[in-house]
């Protein structure tokens, strides 16, 4: 009989809130209108999208007329990298664009793509042992050409919370468009763009119980963008294509229900995550927690545990129902550190034992206790197959 199954991945994804179906439902079938067209459905399908535009504005603290839906984070992201780049430069204000070593691909390919197709410059700024960004840094990456500074709220693999409104007073002391990928935070941190003091957000609801296939792109009024993806005037003519009306209601509504459950859901899920960090690290000897102890999201668990390959330890929690992830893929049969960890300055042949069990809205005490009771199991026995470890 297979056993009960315990999802500890929700950095990856999250399963969808039957609120959230229930909201988005009808919009498939009865209210299927293009929201461009003239008639009441179509009227219906317009009035739909302002609403969920309303809401995620409110939350953000912003216009409707800042926000963009999209297709997804990663889609986010290349807006923002990409339309502001190249708008800033066609108005004569440079080709220079800062990020950080720790973001995700959407980001750091998106900005590599930039420079090595577009010939923009790039400089990466580096991270510390626990992954923050040192605000410093980043204002001595500035240049007088700097058209775009982008670093993420909080990182996917180790958990981290970046101090972004300490970044965006010097990003904005010398008027440089700052872009944050927020898509782990969405569901866990405070939303307010003027608190946060970014120009540019990136959301992906697929993080925070809605679909996957959809997302947001917040842009401060004034800040310069042009679109990437060019056809009809839709989205104020940032972002072509017809608006996925289902998709939207159910990323509004998603976002709403997290923002409004997130201070008890924010407590109950650090208590949590703290009972499994102090249970490994009591239970496994020759483990190392990744990303900064306090500073990181509540529902984040990471770890480096010695003298084994991630592979092994997903493999042999999977046989006991748990569904884990690692930073560090297995690539043609071997395992790859991440950058995030490498950057971190973790070695290589500890990077690759790389485990990350993200807590969510369906984690119980009883799935930590779970964990705790196999983990140290798995390992023991992986590491006894390990000769260098031996
Ligand atoms: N940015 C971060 C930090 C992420 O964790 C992810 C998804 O894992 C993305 C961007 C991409 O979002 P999407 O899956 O919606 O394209």
């Amino acid at each position: 009989m297979s056993k009960p199954i315990i999802y500890m991945d929700h950095s990856a994804t999250t399963p969808v809130d039957p609120r959230v179906v229930e909201a988005m439902l009808p919009y498939f079938t009865e209210r299927f209108g293009n929201a461009s067209s003239l008639h009441r459905l179509g009227r219906e399908a317009s009035q739909a999208m302002d609403d969920a535009r309303q809401t995620v504005a409110e939350i953000l603290s912003c216009h409707p007329h800042e926000i963009i839906f999209t297709s997804c984070g990663t889609e986010s992201d290349n807006l923002a990298l990409r339309g502001v780049a190249l708008a800033q430069r066609a108005r004569g204000r440079g080709n220079h664009i800062v990020t950080t070593a720790i973001e995700h691909h959407a980001v750091l390919h998106t900005a590599e793509d930039l420079r090595d197709r577009y010939g923009f410059d790039l400089t990466i700024v580096p991270v510390d042992r626990d992954g923050l960004v040192n605000p410093q840094a980043v204002a001595e990456a500035l240049r007088d050409d700097t058209v775009l500074v982008s670093v993420m709220y909080a990182n996917n693999e180790v958990g981290t919370i970046q101090p972004l409104a300490e970044i965006a007073a010097i990003t904005r002391e010398r008027g440089i468009p700052f872009h944050t990928d927020a898509v782990q935070a969405g569901g866990y941190l405070p939303l307010n763009v003027d608190d946060l003091g970014v120009d540019l957000l990136s959301l992906s609801a697929h993080k925070f119980y809605g679909p996957k296939g959809v997302g947001v792109l917040y842009v401060r009024s004034g800040t310069p963008l042009w679109p990437i993806q060019t056809g009809g005037g839709h989205e104020r003519k940032r972002r072509a294509g017809t608006e996925n009306i289902p998709y939207i209601v159910a990323l509004a509504t998603a976002l709403r229900l997290a923002q409004e459950e997130r201070e008890a859901e924010t407590a109950r899920l650090t208590a949590l995550r703290d009972r499994l960090i102090a249970g490994i690290e009591a239970r496994i000897p020759d483990v190392q927690l990744t990303g900064h102890r306090t500073q990181r999201l509540p529902g984040h668990a990471s770890f480096i545990v010695r003298g084994v390959e991630a592979e092994g330890m997903l493999m042999g929690l999977d046989l006991e129902g748990i569904c884990a992830s690692s930073g560090s893929a297995c690539t043609s049969g071997a395992q790859e550190p991440s950058h995030v960890l490498t950057a971190m300055g973790i070695p290589r042949r500890d990077a690759v034992g790389h485990l990350r069990l993200t807590l969510g809205r369906g984690t119980r005490p009883e799935d930590v206790d779970r964990v705790l009771d196999v983990l140290p199991g798995i390992v023991e026995r992986l590491r006894a197959y390990a000769p260098s470890w031996a």
